[in-house]
């Protein structure tokens, strides 16, 4: 029996209730039989019952100990079928779900999407792709180009280590409860080689945040920070522009200039 309680808003709970939405997912999703898929999420199951009928065996991660039960009633004649009563966020995806690489879905709690990208971005080598429901206004923002009002600090970390791939847009009454805002499915893909690379993450990521704290204010302004004479090492850019205004690259020549300067992160 599916849980008769409301839905938990601190676990960002909107489940999906439109067929047609739920079967574009599944389209856009196109599991293989030799897909090692995970789960993030899987609530009461809308994505989660499609998806087992396609692959050997299927890893979902739910914090929620009331619907993490109810699906184990739910899929119990499903061999394939694996319930991680956890926190997405806690766990070590290189490690846990072998054979890899693995293909990573879920509608997710807008309240952890971010953190949510960025932990598993530290596990992006054994990762074939992820795809997200996501608030659209994030979708924005990590799809965002130069120059453009959703540019910023997420754009240019998420950019630099994937692909990014708006795919569906989703409206709010696909959901129940619905939510205020309007979702985006999207697709991210790990860079299998970053170029240019980042000679330093840390310090990319540092410059980045640096920069984007001061948005309205020049790169030179920013680059101060780093260095007392800006103009003399990086030539290659214009340092009159604003941080919304160079490349995903630019930052990456910055942050080399700045490992080749010895500068330190802290
Ligand atoms: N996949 C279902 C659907 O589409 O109907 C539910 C999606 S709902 C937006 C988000 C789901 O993620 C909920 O089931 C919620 O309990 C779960 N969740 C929230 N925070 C989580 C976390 N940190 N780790 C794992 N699951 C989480």
């Amino acid at each position: 029996m599916c849980p008769n309680n409301q839905a938990k808003k601190r676990f960002g709970q909107n489940f999906l209730a439109d067929k047609d939405i739920i079967d574009q997912i599944i389209g856009i999703i196109a599991p293989k039989y030799l897909d090692n898929l995970v789960e993030i999420g899987p609530g009461k199951g809308a994505l989660t019952e499609r998806l087992l009928q396609f692959c050997p065996r299927l890893w979902t991660i739910e914090i929620d100990r009331d619907l993490a039960h109810f699906l184990k009633q739910k899929f119990v004649h499903h061999k394939n079928f694996f319930v991680a009563e956890s926190d997405a966020l806690k766990i070590n995806f290189s490690r846990n779900f072998a054979p890899l690489p693995i293909r990573i879905v879920g509608n997710l709690p807008y309240n952890i999407a971010t953190p949510l990208i960025f932990h598993l971005i530290r596990h992006r080598d054994v990762i074939k792709d992820m795809l997200f429901m996501l608030q659209l206004e994030v979708a924005q923002r990590i799809h965002a180009k130069p120059c453009s009002k959703a540019y910023g600090r997420l754009t240019v970390m998420v950019q630099y280590f994937c692909e990014v791939f708006p795919m569906l847009s989703v409206p709010p009454s696909a959901f129940h409860p619905t939510p205020k805002v309007t979702s985006c499915f999207v697709r991210l893909i790990p860079r299998k080689r970053i170029n240019p690379n980042a000679e330093d993450e840390l310090m990319l990521a540092h410059l980045v945040t640096t920069c984007f704290q001061q948005r309205r204010k020049t790169l030179r302004n920013s680059l101060r920070r780093f260095c007392s004479e800006p103009d003399e090492f990086f030539p290659a850019i214009d340092l009159n522009l604003r941080p919304d205004q160079i490349s995903v690259k630019d930052y990456v020549y910055l942050s080399n200039q700045l490992t080749n300067l010895n500068v330190h992160t802290n």
